[in-house]
Protein backbone atom coordinates (compact mmCIF):
# COMPACT_ATOMS: atom_id res chain seq x y z
CA UNK A 1 0.00 0.00 0.00
CA UNK A 2 1.21 3.64 -0.67
CA UNK A 3 2.57 5.51 2.42
CA UNK A 4 1.71 8.33 -0.25
CA UNK A 5 -0.60 11.26 1.61
CA UNK A 6 -2.97 13.92 -0.40
CA UNK A 7 -1.66 14.80 -3.42
CA UNK A 8 -3.12 18.20 -5.06
CA UNK A 9 -2.96 18.72 -8.55
CA UNK A 10 -3.76 21.96 -10.44
CA UNK A 11 -4.32 22.69 -13.96
CA UNK A 12 -6.37 20.22 -15.94
CA UNK A 13 -4.85 20.47 -19.78
CA UNK A 14 -3.37 17.23 -20.66
CA UNK A 15 -0.75 16.85 -18.27
CA UNK A 16 -2.93 17.19 -14.88
CA UNK A 17 -5.18 14.90 -16.57
CA UNK A 18 -2.67 12.40 -17.11
CA UNK A 19 -1.19 12.65 -13.73
CA UNK A 20 -4.17 12.11 -12.16
CA UNK A 21 -5.23 9.67 -14.07
CA UNK A 22 -1.98 7.91 -13.30
CA UNK A 23 -1.83 8.26 -9.58
CA UNK A 24 -5.68 6.92 -9.14
CA UNK A 25 -4.41 4.19 -11.80
CA UNK A 26 -1.64 3.34 -9.44
CA UNK A 27 -3.66 2.58 -6.50
CA UNK A 28 -3.95 6.12 -5.03
CA UNK A 29 -6.96 7.58 -4.11
CA UNK A 30 -6.26 10.75 -2.12
CA UNK A 31 -5.84 13.06 -5.29
CA UNK A 32 -7.54 16.07 -6.01
CA UNK A 33 -7.47 17.92 -9.52
CA UNK A 34 -8.07 21.32 -9.53
CA UNK A 35 -8.84 23.37 -12.94
CA UNK A 36 -9.57 27.28 -12.83
CA UNK A 37 -11.69 26.70 -16.39
CA UNK A 38 -15.00 25.87 -16.37
CA UNK A 39 -14.35 22.73 -18.62
CA UNK A 40 -10.52 20.32 -19.34
CA UNK A 41 -7.91 20.80 -21.67
CA UNK A 42 -6.22 23.93 -21.08
CA UNK A 43 -4.36 24.74 -24.42
CA UNK A 44 -6.37 21.20 -25.92
CA UNK A 45 -9.74 23.29 -26.86
CA UNK A 46 -11.56 24.17 -29.75
CA UNK A 47 -13.98 27.31 -29.95
CA UNK A 48 -16.79 26.81 -32.30
CA UNK A 49 -18.27 30.15 -33.57
CA UNK A 50 -21.62 29.67 -35.82
CA UNK A 51 -20.53 26.66 -38.26
CA UNK A 52 -16.92 27.59 -37.67
CA UNK A 53 -14.49 25.58 -35.29
CA UNK A 54 -11.27 26.65 -34.45
CA UNK A 55 -8.32 25.45 -32.19
CA UNK A 56 -6.17 27.25 -30.53
CA UNK A 57 -4.00 27.59 -33.76
CA UNK A 58 -3.20 24.33 -34.90
CA UNK A 59 -2.50 21.28 -32.58
CA UNK A 60 -2.15 17.84 -34.44
CA UNK A 61 -1.36 14.58 -32.92
CA UNK A 62 1.96 12.67 -33.12
CA UNK A 63 2.19 9.57 -31.09
CA UNK A 64 5.31 7.31 -30.37
CA UNK A 65 5.19 6.16 -26.81
CA UNK A 66 3.33 2.65 -26.58
CA UNK A 67 1.28 3.05 -23.29
CA UNK A 68 -0.45 6.61 -24.49
CA UNK A 69 -1.20 5.20 -28.01
CA UNK A 70 -3.09 2.58 -26.54
CA UNK A 71 -4.42 4.88 -23.98
CA UNK A 72 -6.35 7.10 -27.34
CA UNK A 73 -7.39 3.98 -28.82
CA UNK A 74 -8.62 2.72 -25.88
CA UNK A 75 -9.99 5.90 -25.08
CA UNK A 76 -11.13 7.60 -28.84
CA UNK A 77 -12.58 4.90 -30.74
CA UNK A 78 -12.53 6.02 -34.39
CA UNK A 79 -11.83 9.60 -33.68
CA UNK A 80 -9.12 9.99 -35.50
CA UNK A 81 -7.29 9.45 -38.74
CA UNK A 82 -3.68 10.13 -40.14
CA UNK A 83 -4.08 13.08 -42.13
CA UNK A 84 -0.68 13.58 -44.58
CA UNK A 85 0.68 17.21 -44.08
CA UNK A 86 0.18 19.42 -47.20
CA UNK A 87 2.58 22.51 -45.90
CA UNK A 88 4.00 24.90 -47.86
CA UNK A 89 6.23 28.08 -47.47
CA UNK A 90 4.96 31.59 -49.08
CA UNK A 91 7.85 33.72 -49.80
CA UNK A 92 9.16 35.45 -52.93
CA UNK A 93 5.31 35.72 -54.18
CA UNK A 94 5.14 32.23 -54.73
CA UNK A 95 4.06 29.16 -52.42
CA UNK A 96 6.85 26.04 -52.43
CA UNK A 97 6.62 22.75 -50.48
CA UNK A 98 8.23 22.39 -47.05
CA UNK A 99 10.83 21.47 -45.59
CA UNK A 100 11.92 25.08 -47.59
CA UNK A 101 15.74 23.42 -46.97
CA UNK A 102 14.76 20.44 -49.10
CA UNK A 103 12.57 21.76 -51.15
CA UNK A 104 13.84 25.35 -53.24
CA UNK A 105 12.65 24.80 -56.11
CA UNK A 106 9.98 27.35 -57.51
CA UNK A 107 12.04 30.40 -55.66
CA UNK A 108 13.28 32.41 -58.10
CA UNK A 109 16.71 31.08 -59.76
CA UNK A 110 19.33 33.85 -57.76
CA UNK A 111 17.36 32.98 -54.37
CA UNK A 112 17.95 28.93 -55.14
CA UNK A 113 21.75 29.54 -56.03
CA UNK A 114 22.37 31.80 -52.97
CA UNK A 115 21.05 29.05 -50.89
CA UNK A 116 22.98 26.14 -52.68
CA UNK A 117 26.29 27.96 -52.24
CA UNK A 118 25.54 28.69 -48.41
CA UNK A 119 24.87 24.88 -48.25
CA UNK A 120 27.87 23.88 -49.67
CA UNK A 121 30.14 26.44 -47.59
CA UNK A 122 28.39 25.22 -44.71
CA UNK A 123 29.25 21.49 -45.47
CA UNK A 124 32.75 22.66 -46.51
CA UNK A 125 32.94 23.68 -43.00
CA UNK A 126 31.96 20.86 -41.60
CA UNK A 127 34.26 19.55 -38.67
CA UNK A 128 35.67 22.75 -37.82
CA UNK A 129 33.85 22.67 -34.67
CA UNK A 130 34.56 20.37 -31.85
CA UNK A 131 31.75 17.75 -31.29
CA UNK A 132 31.60 18.65 -27.59
CA UNK A 133 31.22 22.00 -28.23
CA UNK A 134 28.22 22.59 -30.22
CA UNK A 135 27.02 25.50 -31.50
CA UNK A 136 26.78 28.50 -28.82
CA UNK A 137 23.55 29.96 -30.20
CA UNK A 138 20.46 29.09 -32.30
CA UNK A 139 21.22 31.23 -35.20
CA UNK A 140 24.80 30.11 -35.11
CA UNK A 141 23.44 26.55 -35.33
CA UNK A 142 21.40 27.44 -38.52
CA UNK A 143 24.19 28.76 -40.39
CA UNK A 144 26.52 25.73 -39.65
CA UNK A 145 23.66 23.28 -40.65
CA UNK A 146 22.11 25.35 -43.50
CA UNK A 147 24.14 28.02 -44.77
CA UNK A 148 23.90 31.82 -45.11
CA UNK A 149 21.34 31.18 -48.13
CA UNK A 150 18.90 29.22 -46.84
CA UNK A 151 19.33 31.22 -43.17
CA UNK A 152 18.52 34.45 -44.57
CA UNK A 153 16.02 33.50 -46.94
CA UNK A 154 13.96 31.14 -45.08
CA UNK A 155 15.28 30.05 -40.92
CA UNK A 156 16.60 33.26 -39.22
CA UNK A 157 13.43 35.23 -40.26
CA UNK A 158 10.83 32.68 -39.67
CA UNK A 159 12.05 31.81 -36.62
CA UNK A 160 12.58 35.61 -35.43
CA UNK A 161 9.01 36.21 -36.40
CA UNK A 162 8.05 32.88 -34.31
CA UNK A 163 10.53 33.05 -31.31
CA UNK A 164 9.63 36.95 -30.89
CA UNK A 165 13.52 37.36 -30.02
CA UNK A 166 16.64 37.72 -31.84
CA UNK A 167 17.96 33.83 -32.55
CA UNK A 168 21.54 35.20 -31.34
CA UNK A 169 20.09 35.10 -27.94
CA UNK A 170 18.85 31.62 -28.04
CA UNK A 171 20.40 28.17 -27.55
CA UNK A 172 20.15 25.22 -29.37
CA UNK A 173 18.54 23.69 -26.04
CA UNK A 174 15.15 23.11 -26.99
CA UNK A 175 15.32 21.23 -30.51
CA UNK A 176 15.77 17.05 -30.40
CA UNK A 177 13.25 15.88 -33.04
CA UNK A 178 11.44 19.08 -33.74
CA UNK A 179 14.14 20.76 -36.70
CA UNK A 180 14.40 18.90 -39.84
CA UNK A 181 18.07 17.67 -41.05
CA UNK A 182 18.99 18.74 -44.71
CA UNK A 183 20.84 16.21 -46.32
CA UNK A 184 22.90 17.04 -49.47
CA UNK A 185 21.24 14.62 -52.08
CA UNK A 186 18.09 16.20 -50.65
CA UNK A 187 19.00 19.76 -50.73
CA UNK A 188 19.73 19.32 -54.55
CA UNK A 189 17.00 16.91 -55.50
CA UNK A 190 14.41 19.62 -53.72
CA UNK A 191 16.72 22.16 -56.16
CA UNK A 192 15.76 20.55 -59.27
CA UNK A 193 12.21 19.91 -58.19
CA UNK A 194 12.35 16.53 -57.10
CA UNK A 195 9.85 17.34 -54.29
CA UNK A 196 10.12 15.95 -50.97
CA UNK A 197 7.48 16.88 -48.61
CA UNK A 198 7.93 13.98 -46.16
CA UNK A 199 10.67 15.30 -44.21
CA UNK A 200 10.52 16.21 -40.38
CA UNK A 201 8.68 13.94 -37.67
CA UNK A 202 5.08 15.78 -38.57
CA UNK A 203 5.46 14.58 -42.11
CA UNK A 204 2.28 13.11 -41.12
CA UNK A 205 -0.12 13.43 -37.93
CA UNK A 206 -3.25 12.47 -36.04
CA UNK A 207 -6.85 14.65 -36.20
CA UNK A 208 -9.85 13.75 -35.09
CA UNK A 209 -12.39 12.89 -37.89
CA UNK A 210 -15.28 15.91 -36.21
CA UNK A 211 -15.19 18.16 -32.81
CA UNK A 212 -11.51 19.64 -33.34
CA UNK A 213 -8.39 18.65 -31.15
CA UNK A 214 -10.52 19.52 -28.02
CA UNK A 215 -12.05 15.94 -28.93
CA UNK A 216 -8.76 14.45 -27.42
CA UNK A 217 -9.32 16.16 -23.98
CA UNK A 218 -13.00 15.27 -23.43
CA UNK A 219 -12.20 11.53 -23.69
CA UNK A 220 -9.29 11.93 -21.62
CA UNK A 221 -11.61 14.16 -19.22
CA UNK A 222 -14.45 11.24 -19.11
CA UNK A 223 -11.58 8.84 -17.88
CA UNK A 224 -9.58 10.53 -15.51
CA UNK A 225 -12.38 11.10 -12.43
CA UNK A 226 -13.52 13.37 -10.68
CA UNK A 227 -12.18 17.59 -12.12
CA UNK A 228 -12.80 20.31 -9.49
CA UNK A 229 -13.65 23.00 -12.12
CA UNK A 230 -13.77 26.65 -11.59
CA UNK A 231 -11.49 26.50 -8.69
CA UNK A 232 -8.49 28.75 -9.79
CA UNK A 233 -5.89 28.31 -6.89
CA UNK A 234 -4.52 32.06 -6.04
CA UNK A 235 -2.05 31.34 -3.19
CA UNK A 236 -0.15 28.93 -1.72
CA UNK A 237 2.05 28.42 1.38
CA UNK A 238 4.58 25.65 1.08
CA UNK A 239 5.24 25.87 4.98
CA UNK A 240 1.76 24.95 5.65
CA UNK A 241 1.16 22.99 2.30
CA UNK A 242 -1.68 24.16 1.76
CA UNK A 243 -3.29 25.81 -1.54
CA UNK A 244 -6.20 28.40 -1.25
CA UNK A 245 -8.23 29.60 -4.22
CA UNK A 246 -9.89 32.48 -5.65
CA UNK A 247 -13.36 31.25 -4.70
CA UNK A 248 -12.46 30.56 -0.96
CA UNK A 249 -12.07 26.98 -1.29
CA UNK A 250 -8.54 25.54 0.53
CA UNK A 251 -7.16 22.08 0.09
CA UNK A 252 -3.60 20.66 2.01
CA UNK A 253 -1.70 18.38 0.56
CA UNK A 254 1.74 16.26 0.93
CA UNK A 255 3.02 16.78 -2.41
CA UNK A 256 1.91 19.37 -5.25
CA UNK A 257 1.56 18.89 -8.93
CA UNK A 258 1.66 22.14 -10.40
CA UNK A 259 0.93 22.10 -14.20
CA UNK A 260 0.55 25.83 -14.19
CA UNK A 261 3.38 28.31 -16.08
CA UNK A 262 6.82 28.49 -13.85
CA UNK A 263 6.32 31.80 -13.61
CA UNK A 264 2.34 31.85 -12.49
CA UNK A 265 2.90 29.28 -9.75
CA UNK A 266 5.68 30.89 -8.17
CA UNK A 267 3.81 34.13 -8.22
CA UNK A 268 1.63 32.33 -6.09
CA UNK A 269 4.20 31.26 -3.71
CA UNK A 270 3.61 33.68 -0.61
CA UNK A 271 6.67 32.47 0.67
CA UNK A 272 9.01 32.33 -2.43
CA UNK A 273 12.92 32.82 -1.06
CA UNK A 274 15.13 35.68 -3.14
CA UNK A 275 17.36 33.73 -5.32
CA UNK A 276 14.18 32.15 -6.51
CA UNK A 277 12.13 35.23 -7.33
CA UNK A 278 15.21 36.48 -9.25
CA UNK A 279 15.29 33.07 -11.11
CA UNK A 280 11.86 33.61 -12.37
CA UNK A 281 12.46 37.35 -13.02
CA UNK A 282 14.80 35.77 -15.48
CA UNK A 283 12.43 33.41 -17.22
CA UNK A 284 11.35 34.87 -20.80
CA UNK A 285 8.46 34.19 -23.35
CA UNK A 286 6.83 35.44 -26.17
CA UNK A 287 2.84 34.99 -26.64
CA UNK A 288 1.02 34.48 -29.28
CA UNK A 289 -1.89 36.32 -30.98
CA UNK A 290 -4.29 34.97 -33.64
CA UNK A 291 -6.57 36.00 -35.96
CA UNK A 292 -9.39 33.21 -36.64
CA UNK A 293 -11.68 33.65 -39.47
CA UNK A 294 -14.74 31.89 -40.86
CA UNK A 295 -14.85 32.51 -44.63
CA UNK A 296 -17.91 31.55 -46.76
CA UNK A 297 -15.15 30.75 -49.44
CA UNK A 298 -11.70 28.98 -50.02
CA UNK A 299 -9.05 30.01 -51.45
CA UNK A 300 -6.45 27.99 -49.92
CA UNK A 301 -5.72 24.95 -52.33
CA UNK A 302 -6.44 22.62 -49.60
CA UNK A 303 -3.05 23.34 -47.53
CA UNK A 304 -2.96 22.71 -43.96
CA UNK A 305 -0.53 25.61 -42.96
CA UNK A 306 1.68 27.75 -44.76
CA UNK A 307 5.58 29.46 -42.83
CA UNK A 308 5.45 33.20 -43.82
CA UNK A 309 8.73 34.14 -43.43
CA UNK A 310 8.84 37.61 -44.64
CA UNK A 311 8.61 40.51 -42.88
CA UNK A 312 6.29 42.23 -44.83
CA UNK A 313 3.51 39.94 -43.41
CA UNK A 314 2.56 40.20 -40.11
CA UNK A 315 2.19 36.67 -39.36
CA UNK A 316 4.94 33.85 -39.34
CA UNK A 317 1.87 30.91 -40.29
CA UNK A 318 -1.33 30.88 -41.32
CA UNK A 319 -3.29 26.92 -41.43
CA UNK A 320 -6.60 26.47 -42.53
CA UNK A 321 -8.58 23.86 -39.87
CA UNK A 322 -11.34 22.85 -42.28
CA UNK A 323 -8.93 21.50 -45.12
CA UNK A 324 -7.31 19.18 -42.06
CA UNK A 325 -10.83 18.45 -41.31
CA UNK A 326 -13.71 19.35 -43.67
CA UNK A 327 -16.15 19.31 -40.57
CA UNK A 328 -15.19 22.70 -39.20
CA UNK A 329 -16.56 25.00 -41.93
CA UNK A 330 -19.59 24.13 -44.04
CA UNK A 331 -18.67 23.02 -47.62
CA UNK A 332 -16.97 25.23 -49.73
CA UNK A 333 -16.11 27.65 -46.81
CA UNK A 334 -13.32 27.83 -44.69
CA UNK A 335 -11.97 28.23 -41.21
CA UNK A 336 -8.42 29.54 -41.16
CA UNK A 337 -6.08 31.20 -38.73
CA UNK A 338 -2.71 33.27 -38.55
CA UNK A 339 -0.06 33.38 -35.43
CA UNK A 340 2.05 36.02 -34.78
CA UNK A 341 3.94 36.60 -31.81
CA UNK A 342 4.73 39.23 -29.17
CA UNK A 343 6.34 39.98 -25.94
CA UNK A 344 7.57 43.22 -24.02
CA UNK A 345 10.39 43.76 -26.73
CA UNK A 346 7.83 43.33 -29.50
CA UNK A 347 4.36 44.42 -28.42
CA UNK A 348 1.13 43.92 -29.85
CA UNK A 349 -0.83 46.42 -31.30
CA UNK A 350 -4.05 44.23 -32.37
CA UNK A 351 -6.03 46.67 -34.34
CA UNK A 352 -3.11 47.41 -36.51
CA UNK A 353 -2.06 44.12 -37.02
CA UNK A 354 -5.66 42.94 -37.93
CA UNK A 355 -5.75 44.90 -40.74
CA UNK A 356 -2.13 44.12 -41.76
CA UNK A 357 -3.24 40.65 -41.03
CA UNK A 358 -6.38 41.06 -43.67
CA UNK A 359 -4.24 43.09 -46.47
CA UNK A 360 -1.57 39.79 -46.20
CA UNK A 361 -3.96 37.24 -46.43
CA UNK A 362 -5.26 39.31 -49.57
CA UNK A 363 -1.97 39.86 -50.94
CA UNK A 364 -1.33 35.14 -50.24
CA UNK A 365 -4.62 34.93 -51.96
CA UNK A 366 -6.20 33.37 -48.98
CA UNK A 367 -8.93 36.13 -48.86
CA UNK A 368 -10.29 37.92 -51.58
CA UNK A 369 -12.66 40.11 -50.40
CA UNK A 370 -13.60 41.19 -46.98
CA UNK A 371 -17.33 40.25 -47.20
CA UNK A 372 -16.38 36.63 -47.57
CA UNK A 373 -15.78 36.81 -44.01
CA UNK A 374 -18.80 35.41 -41.72
CA UNK A 375 -16.84 35.37 -38.77
CA UNK A 376 -14.09 37.21 -37.03
CA UNK A 377 -12.21 35.87 -33.57
CA UNK A 378 -8.86 37.14 -31.64
CA UNK A 379 -7.30 34.96 -29.53
CA UNK A 380 -4.31 35.34 -27.09
CA UNK A 381 -1.91 32.54 -26.15
CA UNK A 382 -0.31 34.24 -23.22
CA UNK A 383 3.35 32.38 -22.60
CA UNK A 384 2.85 30.42 -25.26
CA UNK A 385 6.35 30.08 -26.67
CA UNK A 386 8.96 29.51 -23.91
CA UNK A 387 12.07 31.38 -24.52
CA UNK A 388 15.34 29.67 -24.56
CA UNK A 389 18.09 32.11 -23.68
CA UNK A 390 20.85 32.01 -21.87
CA UNK A 391 19.19 32.53 -18.56
CA UNK A 392 17.02 29.50 -19.15
CA UNK A 393 18.78 26.11 -17.90
CA UNK A 394 20.46 28.10 -14.79
CA UNK A 395 17.20 29.81 -13.85
CA UNK A 396 14.86 26.47 -14.53
CA UNK A 397 16.85 24.62 -12.44
CA UNK A 398 17.43 27.18 -9.40
CA UNK A 399 13.44 26.94 -9.36
CA UNK A 400 12.97 23.60 -9.67
CA UNK A 401 15.29 22.74 -6.66
CA UNK A 402 13.53 24.62 -4.25
CA UNK A 403 10.08 23.50 -5.85
CA UNK A 404 11.13 20.11 -5.42
CA UNK A 405 12.65 20.56 -1.45
CA UNK A 406 9.09 21.62 -0.58
CA UNK A 407 7.08 18.87 -2.17
CA UNK A 408 6.27 20.66 -5.38
CA UNK A 409 6.70 19.00 -8.64
CA UNK A 410 6.18 21.49 -11.41
CA UNK A 411 5.76 19.80 -14.82
CA UNK A 412 4.54 19.73 -18.52
CA UNK A 413 5.32 22.25 -20.79
CA UNK A 414 4.96 25.35 -19.13
CA UNK A 415 5.39 23.97 -15.82
CA UNK A 416 9.11 22.17 -16.62
CA UNK A 417 9.37 25.78 -18.93
CA UNK A 418 10.48 24.13 -22.11
CA UNK A 419 8.67 23.10 -25.46
CA UNK A 420 7.23 19.92 -26.02
CA UNK A 421 3.59 18.15 -27.49
CA UNK A 422 0.40 17.47 -26.42
CA UNK A 423 2.16 13.77 -26.38
CA UNK A 424 5.08 15.31 -23.91
CA UNK A 425 2.24 16.51 -21.54
CA UNK A 426 1.08 12.92 -21.38
CA UNK A 427 3.75 11.49 -20.84
CA UNK A 428 4.82 14.25 -18.24
CA UNK A 429 1.63 13.52 -16.20
CA UNK A 430 2.71 9.67 -15.92
CA UNK A 431 5.94 10.34 -14.96
CA UNK A 432 4.67 13.00 -12.26
CA UNK A 433 2.54 10.18 -10.90
CA UNK A 434 5.35 7.51 -10.67
CA UNK A 435 7.73 9.55 -9.17
CA UNK A 436 5.01 10.31 -6.62
CA UNK A 437 4.13 6.49 -6.12
CA UNK A 438 7.81 4.97 -6.31
CA UNK A 439 7.18 3.38 -9.18
CA UNK A 440 9.97 3.59 -11.40
CA UNK A 441 9.78 6.33 -13.82
CA UNK A 442 9.59 6.58 -17.94
CA UNK A 443 12.81 8.67 -19.17
CA UNK A 444 11.66 12.01 -19.72
CA UNK A 445 10.15 11.75 -23.72
CA UNK A 446 11.99 15.51 -24.36
CA UNK A 447 12.77 17.17 -21.16
CA UNK A 448 12.70 20.20 -23.93
CA UNK A 449 11.52 19.91 -26.85
CA UNK A 450 10.34 22.57 -29.60
CA UNK A 451 7.50 24.49 -32.89
CA UNK A 452 6.45 21.25 -33.38
CA UNK A 453 5.23 22.87 -37.06
C1 LIG B 1 0.63 27.86 -30.48
C2 LIG B 1 0.78 26.44 -30.03
C3 LIG B 1 0.67 25.40 -30.95
C4 LIG B 1 0.83 24.08 -30.52
N1 LIG B 1 0.73 23.07 -31.44
C5 LIG B 1 0.88 21.79 -31.05
C6 LIG B 1 0.77 20.72 -32.00
O1 LIG B 1 0.53 20.93 -33.19
N2 LIG B 1 0.96 19.45 -31.56
C7 LIG B 1 1.23 19.15 -30.24
O2 LIG B 1 1.37 17.97 -29.90
N3 LIG B 1 1.33 20.14 -29.32
C8 LIG B 1 1.16 21.44 -29.69
N4 LIG B 1 1.28 22.46 -28.77
C9 LIG B 1 1.66 22.09 -27.38
C10 LIG B 1 0.49 21.68 -26.51
O3 LIG B 1 -0.54 22.64 -26.54
C11 LIG B 1 1.01 21.57 -25.06
O4 LIG B 1 2.15 20.76 -25.00
C12 LIG B 1 -0.02 20.96 -24.10
O5 LIG B 1 -1.33 21.40 -24.37
C13 LIG B 1 0.38 21.35 -22.68
O6 LIG B 1 -0.57 20.84 -21.77
P1 LIG B 1 -0.48 21.23 -20.24
O7 LIG B 1 -1.55 20.50 -19.57
O8 LIG B 1 0.91 21.05 -19.75
O9 LIG B 1 -0.70 22.82 -20.19
P2 LIG B 1 -2.06 23.65 -20.45
O10 LIG B 1 -2.80 23.11 -21.61
O11 LIG B 1 -1.63 25.08 -20.47
O12 LIG B 1 -2.94 23.37 -19.15
C14 LIG B 1 -2.75 24.04 -17.94
C15 LIG B 1 -4.09 24.14 -17.24
O13 LIG B 1 -3.91 24.85 -16.02
C16 LIG B 1 -5.05 25.67 -15.83
N5 LIG B 1 -4.70 26.74 -14.88
C17 LIG B 1 -3.93 27.83 -15.10
N6 LIG B 1 -3.84 28.59 -14.00
C18 LIG B 1 -4.57 27.95 -13.05
C19 LIG B 1 -4.85 28.24 -11.67
N7 LIG B 1 -4.36 29.32 -11.07
N8 LIG B 1 -5.61 27.37 -10.98
C20 LIG B 1 -6.12 26.24 -11.57
N9 LIG B 1 -5.89 25.94 -12.86
C21 LIG B 1 -5.12 26.78 -13.59
C22 LIG B 1 -5.35 26.19 -17.22
O14 LIG B 1 -6.66 26.71 -17.33
C23 LIG B 1 -5.13 24.91 -18.05
O15 LIG B 1 -6.32 24.17 -18.16
C24 LIG B 1 1.12 23.79 -29.17
C25 LIG B 1 1.20 24.83 -28.24
C26 LIG B 1 1.03 26.14 -28.67
C27 LIG B 1 1.15 27.24 -27.67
Amino acid sequence: MSELGDVVVLGAGLTGMSAAYFLRKGGHDRVELFEKEASAGGLVRTLTFGDYQFDYTGHFLHLRDDEIKGLVEQWCPGDFERVVRDARIHSNGVFTHYPFQTNLHGQPLEVVKECLLGYIAARARDGERPADAPAPTFEQWILDGVGEGIAKHFMIPYNTKLWGVPLSTMTTDWMNRFMPQAPIDKVISGAIGLTDDGAGYNASFLYPRRGGIQTLSERFAAHVGPIELNREAARIDTRARRVEFADGHAAGYERLISTLPLTRLCDLVVDLPAEVRDARARLRSSSVWSLLLGLTANHTEGRHWVYVPEESYPFYRAGCFSNVSPSMAPPGHSAIWVERSYNDDRPLDADAIRDATIDGLKRMGWLHDESEIAVEQQLRIPEAYVVYDHNHAAATATIHAWLNAQGILSTGRYGQWNYSSMEDAIIDGRRAARELLGVAATPNSTAAGADLK
